[in-house]
């Protein structure tokens, strides 16, 4: 096994990962609300713990994943427990049930998340189906003094827990401030959050408790779920960077309340995905599911090609131009996979072999530096190793990239040199160099090729043969 090092947000430095148990790495992920469709910002968000468990396994641990299922109790206002939950107000304009909804958002979160190779967790709880856990979770917050009733809802105190705000630096007085608009005026502090609402109007997803009928707080359900399935202590605790305030640093005090000791060593959050300078949101109205860009003619595994060019923790800024490229430069990747492999074996390894091997779990090592790794691709491409051992080692890697490597291209084949001359093009094209540009479409005219240029890149037919 290859020792790992991971940012952690909690300590806002790179950590040496030493697994509660020696032999497996278990993680909690935050999984979708399923009222809707996920965006190519959220499966950005879920490619992390993927891209993260295929690493662990490459680098030789065993790895155990949880990634709930939100079919409960999320407001529309998430900072401050405000609003209606998102279940009911989808399951009233599509005229269905929560739990029709739950299940058909489910369902296509499943579908879209395997289009880009993220493999399902072991496990998908439901938040609706620990509704006992969670009120026992509540019941010990209570009688530990970091949580009160009123009139039916339960507040989790703040002042209470002095380490609130150590996750995302957020200080008391700055929730404070942040505390526009109403706030029941019941609550000890306006920062204090809800572990139970009583059901007031609600007559769907409700259910009986100690403090009258209600249905819980978001963040309580991750409390629960990941306790209750990984144990009050664990090793990895994933989501995105807009989680970890209130989401994670809720969770934190709800966990650490209950158990009195810390219970996620390592918090990995993933930067945000952007489009036209805004964040992906289907509030602001600018997003892309994948099957969009299916649609419109993409390999949705280019989405995961682009995704691995940048550290995950920083932010993307999506593009279709950067799509395309994107698209191009896979398709490319599996064309020479294919006809590298059939080159005659040289089963030799030898020393570059070797090197190149090193170099790529040395990047997944450091903090999952995919885009060192996608580096080392590319020099693999060029460099001198005979071809089936060049085929090999993309293969191997490929566990961990998921670019489906091995699919064979469906162009049709390429005149010999051709794919040369339409890299050294787009090259020449990127960095201005037109007469270069032209004198490469012309001998790839020569070829029988046809080149034409879009604002999405150069797009090329093959003449059929005569
Ligand atoms: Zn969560």
């Amino acid at each position: 096994m290859t020792a790992l090092r991971l940012y952690n947000t909690l300590t806002r430095q790179k950590e040496e990962l030493r697994p509660v148990r020696e032999d497996i790495v278990r993680i909690y992920s935050c999984g979708p609300t399923v009222y809707r469709y996920v965006h190519i910002g959220n499966l950005r968000t879920f490619m992390l713990p993927d891209l993260l468990r295929r690493s662990l396994e490459y680098l030789g641990y065993r790895t155990e994943q949880v990634m709930n299922i939100t079919d409960v109790g999320h407001l529309t206002d998430d900072t401050f427990d405000r609003g209606e939950d998102k279940m009911l107000v989808s399951a009233r304009l599509e005229h269905k049930s929560p739990k029709e909804i739950a299940a058909y958002y489910t369902q296509a979160f499943m579908t879209d998340a395997a289009l880009v190779n993220i493999r399902a967790a072991d496990h998908n709880p439901r938040a609706s189906q620990y509704i006992a856990q969670m009120i026992e979770l509540i019941e010990k917050l209570i009688a530990r003094g970091h949580a009160y009733e009123v009139g039916g809802t339960v507040y989790y105190d703040i002042a209470s827990f002095p380490a609130y705000g150590r996750l995302s630096r957020n200080s008391t007085d700055k929730l404070l401030a942040g505390a526009r608009g109403e706030v029941d005026p019941r609550k000890h502090h306006p920062g204090d959050f809800t572990l139970w609402k009583a059901a007031g109007e609600h007559r769907l997803q409700v259910w009986p408790s100690p403090w009258g009928p209600g249905f819980p707080g978001w963040h309580i359900e991750c409390s629960a779920m990941s306790m209750s399935l990984l144990g009050e202590t664990f090793d990895i605790h994933t989501g995105g960077a807009d989680n970890v305030f209130p989401h994670h640093e809720a969770e934190l005090a709800q966990s650490e309340g209950v158990t009195g000791h810390r219970v996620v060593n390592h918090w990995m959050h993933g930067g945000l995905l952007m489009l036209s300078g805004a964040r992906m949101a289907k509030s602001a109205g600018n997003f892309f599911r994948v099957t969009e860009l299916v649609d419109q003619g993409f390999d949705p595994l280019a989405f995961r090609y682009l995704a691995l060019q940048a550290k995950y923790r920083t932010t993307l800024n999506f593009s279709t131009e950067g799509l395309a490229g994107a698209d191009r430069a896979l398709a490319m990747l599996r064309r020479r996979v294919g006809e590298w492999s059939t080159g005659s074996d040289d089963s030799s390894q030898g020393r570059e072999f070797e090197d190149f091997e090193a170099r790529f779990r040395a990047a997944l090592a450091d903090d999952l530096d995919l885009p060192a790794a996608m580096a080392l691709v590319s020099e693999v491409t060029h460099s001198n190793l005979p071809a089936a051992r060049r085929a090999e080692l993309l293969r191997r890697w490929d566990r961990v990239l998921g670019l489906d490597l091995d699919r064979v291209a469906p162009d049709i084949e390429l005149p010999a040199g051709a794919e040369a001359l339409l890299e050294a093009r787009e090259k020449a094209r990127t960095a201005g160099d037109f007469e270069t540009s032209d004198r490469l479409r012309n001998e790839l005219a020569a070829m029988g090729m046809t080149v034409t240029d879009t604002p999405e890149g150069q797009r090329w037919k093959n003449a059929p043969h005569k």
